[in-house]
């Protein structure tokens, strides 16, 4: 595509940043939608990103993802951060209004939208159990309060990181109850017998070396009632977290949606277009077999 005056760059910053999909997911939307547009990877050491933000005003790009470790840093420098991104306390979408840079969390809607949407699961007035505590937690745990859950058990290595989602959130949702414990406890195993959804938000399973994220024994086998099973990992497809549920005979899903929702949404912000899903799926697909090859 010829570039002209209607080309518009976006991009993403982050550090690591050679998994990431991104371009491929929105690049082919770009051209579905006939918008002349690239989107750039900016692998960015801390001193780096900081430089750069510091100058966002005089960015020439028309929108941007935030990725580990800046979705929290970044906020300092936006005009504003919508109050759920600021609740949850990362962005991972920013973009423009007039000469304004607004912070975004789409994370928490594109977990919303596969659990709910592919996953056919719905929180209001289920118990929850969340692996880790870290900021794709907070998302979760945002999003599954969002929707009316009753309760939420998180559990990570760190008790005091899943204590302060449960005192964050306990301050904005009134209807959940939230408990925090360490991983690992038996407070985990007996809330697991109890939940209706376990999700795995730590980033064990993204290697093949990596210890159960719970043993296998803890999960009760589906003869009362099916759990549904997410892992927010989608690489591999079929986590041994997935695998154990599966065995189990209960629901699964994996992180593949939230990847490509949240991106559908960022596009939207960006473009105020309707994101074309089913291109964009096909292009997540095709990168991440790539890379597998
Ligand atoms: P993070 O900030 O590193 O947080 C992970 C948390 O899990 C940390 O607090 C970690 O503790 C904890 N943890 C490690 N092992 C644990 C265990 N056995 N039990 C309980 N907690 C444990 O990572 P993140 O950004 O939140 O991301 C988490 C995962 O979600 C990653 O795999 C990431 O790729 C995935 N993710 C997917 C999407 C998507 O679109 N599908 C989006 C965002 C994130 P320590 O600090 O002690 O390690």
């Amino acid at each position: 595509m010829k570039k002209n005056g209607s080309f518009k760059l976006y991009g993403i910053f982050g550090y690591p940043l050679s998994h990431t999909l991104s371009p491929a997911m929105h690049e082919a939307a770009f051209r579905e939608l006939g918008i002349d547009a690239n989107y750039i990877v900016l692998e960015l050491i801390p001193d780096a990103f900081k430089k750069l933000m510091r100058r966002v005003s005089g960015f020439s790009l028309s929108g941007f993802n935030v990725t580990v470790p800046y979705k929290e840093t970044v906020m300092k420098y936006l005009d504003e951060v919508r109050p759920e991104a600021r609740a949850i306390g990362a962005v991972n979408t920013v973009f423009k209004q007039g000469t304004r840079w607004i912070g975004a969390n789409t994370d928490m809607e594109g977990f919303l939208r596969t659990l709910v949407g592919d996953g056919g699961f719905r929180p209001s007035g289920k118990k929850a159990v969340v692996l880790g505590a870290g900021g794709a937690a907070r998302a979760v745990v945002y999003g599954l309060s969002r929707e009316g859950i009753r309760e939420v058990l998180i559990a990570d290595c760190f008790p005091e990181k899943a204590r302060k989602i449960a005192r964050d959130m306990g301050k904005i949702f009134k209807r959940t109850d939230y408990r925090a414990v360490e991983a690992g406890t038996l407070e985990v195993k007996e809330a697991l017998q109890k939940a209706d959804v376990i999700i795995n938000a730590t980033p064990l399973g993204l290697k093949a070396q990596d210890p159960a994220v719970i043993p296998e024994d803890w999960i009760p086998r589906s003869i009362a009632k099916k759990i549904f099973f997410m892992d927010l990992i989608y690489n591999p497809a079929v986590t041994p977290f997935l695998k154990s549920a599966k065995r189990k005979g209960h629901r699964t899903l994996n992180g593949l949606g939230m990847l490509l929702y949240q991106g559908v949404r960022a596009l939207e912000l960006w473009t105020g277009r309707k994101a074309p899903v089913d291109v964009m799926r096909r292009a997540l697909l095709q990168a991440l077999e790539a890379k597998g090859k």
